[in-house]
């Protein structure tokens, strides 16, 4: 059961668009539980009634006629009870309604499953008395589970196809997680791993005959790569397993393989493109036989996808041409294809994958971009050209959208740019609340280069210099010098402004091309000081770098992230009091820098006292805090709508934290992207914490509410949050404040 499971979710996932995804499914049920017929329903809740999408056994012309209202009929009852219901005699049942034009007679046995995402109802029914078994309900039920994916994935496929062929605008929007606030109007450039050819996207190609020699090319080469690897596992692998070679080297030279993909060519694709489809065809082939064996090589046709698709890639002169509004589009958009845009052409970010707290999206936020993550409905492959809009403020994404949409987007950046003026007034002024207390607010970085001059001036220096950045663009851990003259640039930069710099943070979603951590729990595992750890000499050269860095300066201070317990930070500390004392008996006339930590993990909310008394300064890190206290992954979009850093666990957190801090008289401050969202400002202030650390993007808004309140007035509206059990709550109290202080454009589009 669980391979015809595995076949029936694969093929509605390739399926194109929505109505033949629904007839691949009825088909495919209607065998696998050999039933008369099989059948699914829209519940479509304006017209308050149930609608037949797709059928077997029933007749055709039934489809999109047939409309029970709610409250009648056994379809109705499985979407109000959102559970199974299997009667062996349906017309027994008092809910049974008979409906002529269908062409049914009497059908008796009934199960109907709901697909509760997607708002539909999966109908199986027998002509004859019939109950269903135990384990063909569980199937359904499971097979419904799984389905809802897949069936929103081939609605928007083919709503984007009926767009292209008959110029259609789309008016609904894709769903996602504001990245970061702002609106863009542009077009959508696809940004793909190298070797993902699923991920590849459609381009035109004007010179067929050119691009056919080019694949040919590439096969021709994968030959020639395949054959050496032959030769040089020839004593290394026994004969059996050698022939896998051959297999491959038969399937490449395959006329279906050639031929499909230079037919595809000839029809205006390029051919990355066509191979991706050509590959997908033959994978689907092998993925639904049902010996696993076979069904196994499916990965191997994918294997031979990718390596044509290297060569391709190697012999393909054009770059990427980047519009000037360009919008990135992409699975997974990592920071180098967001450095990869030219400067001031990058208008948008969207990815299908992460959350408002991931990697990217804090880029995007460095860079003054609006972003919306999370997009999962997003047919990434055909997105390339599309016209978009950007709304970071709400995470939604319009495709292709109608001119209504569109010239109230333009009004709305118009105001957006209006309300840019104002917010640039604030530039200059200091951040200081009406009652007189400056609240210094720093910088996010870990491009130093990417930070313009003016960005620089207004900071009140560095809250969080991201060491690992600069590390992740290289392909191999950089050394004392090259770090040195990384951190000296920063801290000159800023002197005498404080400067943080935290070290190495890999781990998590943060890996090291050249140091692969591959764990089943990355975010649980082996991350931030606990390499650190076990790896002192890289932990040891770091500080030497950044200890040498500071000569003649003096504003350096180390903080140490993910940070559980105090033994971590006892240990740390004399290390880096180790290679403070070598670098001096070397000669080196180095200081001794403040030292933080980083709060971020629960346990150390509860041990804040114990650790403040160890160091200089504590810094929350309220973007894993809020993870780890939600138990939500900070990039997962499925648990996405549950990951809220307004949620009352992480302000009484933080409470809690500048309680124990103040015992010790050790100043806190907030470095996740907590503290630079305006609508938190206020509440962070009240909550007694003394400085704000983040993206060059948000500075001047956050100063803004800072500007506008007194600390006093703060502490009182903290003290009524802090009451209230929802986040929900929490979240509308904070709106309608900032509404009243006529601050409202700093959390919504427009003014
Ligand atoms: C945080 O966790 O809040 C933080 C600032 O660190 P990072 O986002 O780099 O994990
Ligand atoms: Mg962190």
């Amino acid at each position: 059961m669980l391979d015809t499971l595995h076949r029936i979710v694969h093929a509605v996932n390739k399926a194109p668009n929505l109505q033949e995804a629904l007839g691949t499914l009825v088909n495919a049920v209607r065998e696998a539980i050999d039933c008369d017929v099989c059948s699914i329903y829209l519940v479509d809740d304006d017209a308050r009634s149930n609608v037949l999408m797709a059928t077997v056994g029933l007749e055709d012309s039934a489809v999109g006629k047939v409309r029970l209202p709610f409250g009648r009929g056994l379809v109705g009852l499985v979407a109000e009870r959102a559970e199974p219901v299997n009667l062996a005699d349906a017309p027994a049942h008092p809910r049974y309604v008979r409906i002529a034009h269908t062409g049914e007679t009497r059908y008796r046995g009934f199960l109907g499953v709901p697909i509760i995402q997607n708002r539909r109802v999966l109908v199986v029914r027998q002509r004859e008395e019939r109950e269903f078994q135990d384990e063909e309900v569980t199937f359904l039920f499971t097979l419904a589970a799984q389905l809802a994916g897949a069936i929103t994935h081939a609605r928007a496929s083919g709503e984007l196809d009926a767009l292209t062929r008959e110029h259609q605008p789309l008016h609904r929007f894709l769903v996602g997680q504001p990245g970061h606030a702002g609106v863009a109007v542009g077009t959508a450039v696809v940004s793909f791993q190298l070797s993902d050819l699923e991920a590849v996207p459609d381009r035109p190609v004007d010179d067929p005959e050119a691009e056919c020699a080019r694949f040919e090319r590439a096969v021709a080469q994968v030959g020639t790569d395949l054959r050496h690897l032959q030769e040089r596992m020839a004593d290394q692998l026994p004969e059996e397993d050698r022939a896998l070679f051959d297999a491959l080297l038969l399937m490449l030279r395959s006329e279906t393989l050639v031929l499909q993909t230079e037919e595809t060519i000839h029809r205006g694709l390029w051919a990355p493109a066509a191979l991706r489809d050509t590959i997908a065809a033959h994978a689907q082939i092998f993925d639904e036989m049902d010996d696993p064996y076979l069904r196994e090589r499916a990965s191997d046709v994918r294997d031979l996808g990718r390596r044509i698709l290297m060569h391709l890639q190697d012999d393909d002169p054009r770059l990427v041409e980047y519009p000037p509004d360009t919008i990135l589009v992409g699975e997974e958009i990592s920071a180098m294809q967001l450095a990869e845009v030219p400067p001031g052409q990058l208008a948008g970010v969207v990815s299908a994958s992460g959350s408002g707290s991931s990697h990217a999206a804090i880029l995007a936020r460095a860079m003054g971009i609006p972003a919306v993550m999370g997009v999962s409905e997003m047919p990434v492959s055909r997105m390339q050209g599309r016209a978009l809009i950007v709304d970071g403020y709400r995470g939604r994404v319009y495709i292709e959208p109608t001119p209504s949409v569109r010239t109230e987007y333009e009004r709305l950046i118009a105001e957006e740019q209006a309300l840019g003026a104002e917010v640039e007034a604030m530039r200059g002024p200091p951040s200081e609340t009406t009652d007189g207390h400056i609240v210094p607010l720093h910088l996010n970085t870990g491009l130093v280069n990417q930070m313009n001059g003016e960005e620089q001036a207004e900071a009140d220096g560095v809250g969080l210099y991201r060491t690992e950045f600069p590390f992740m663009v290289r392909d191999r851990f950089p050394g004392e010098g090259e770090q040195l003259r990384n951190y000296r640039r920063v801290l000159e930069a800023f002197a005498p402004r404080p400067v943080v710099l935290r070290t190495l943070d890999i781990g998590g979603d943060k890996a090291l091309p050249y140091f692969p951590v591959v764990e089943q729990n990355p975010f649980l595992g082996w991350r931030g000081v606990r390499i650190s750890l076990q790896h002192p000499e890289i932990f040891l050269t770091q500080i030497r770098a950044m200890l040498l860095a500071d000569i003649g300066l003096g504003n350096l201070q180390i903080m140490l992230p993910m940070i559980s317990g105090v033994g971590e930070v006892d240990e740390l500390q004399q290390l880096i009091q180790r290679a403070h004392d070598e670098l001096l008996e070397e000669g080196h006339v180095v200081a001794m820098p403040r030292i933080g930590v980083m709060i971020e993990v629960p346990s150390a909310v509860y041990q804040a006292g114990e650790i403040a008394r160890r160091v200089d300064f504590l810094s929350v890190g309220t973007n894993d805090l809020t993870q780890y206290l939600l138990a939500v992954d900070r990039n997962n979009p499925r648990v996405a709508d549950l990951y809220d850093e307004l949620h009352p666990a992480v302000l009484r957190a933080l409470r809690d934290i500048t309680a124990a801090a103040a015992e010790f008289n050790r100043p806190v401050s907030v470095c996740g992207e907590l503290a630079g969202n305006p609508l938190a400002t206020i509440l962070l202030i009240g909550l007694g914490v003394n400085s704000l650390s983040m993206s060059a993007g948000s500075l001047l808004r956050v100063k803004w509410v800072v500007r506008s309140i007194s600390r006093i007035r703060a502490r009182q509206i903290a003290q009524v949050a802090l009451r209230m059990e929802d986040v929900g709550q929490i979240r509308r109290f904070m709106e309608g404040t900032l509404d009243e202080m006529g601050l409202g454009g700093l959390i919504r589009p427009g003014k």
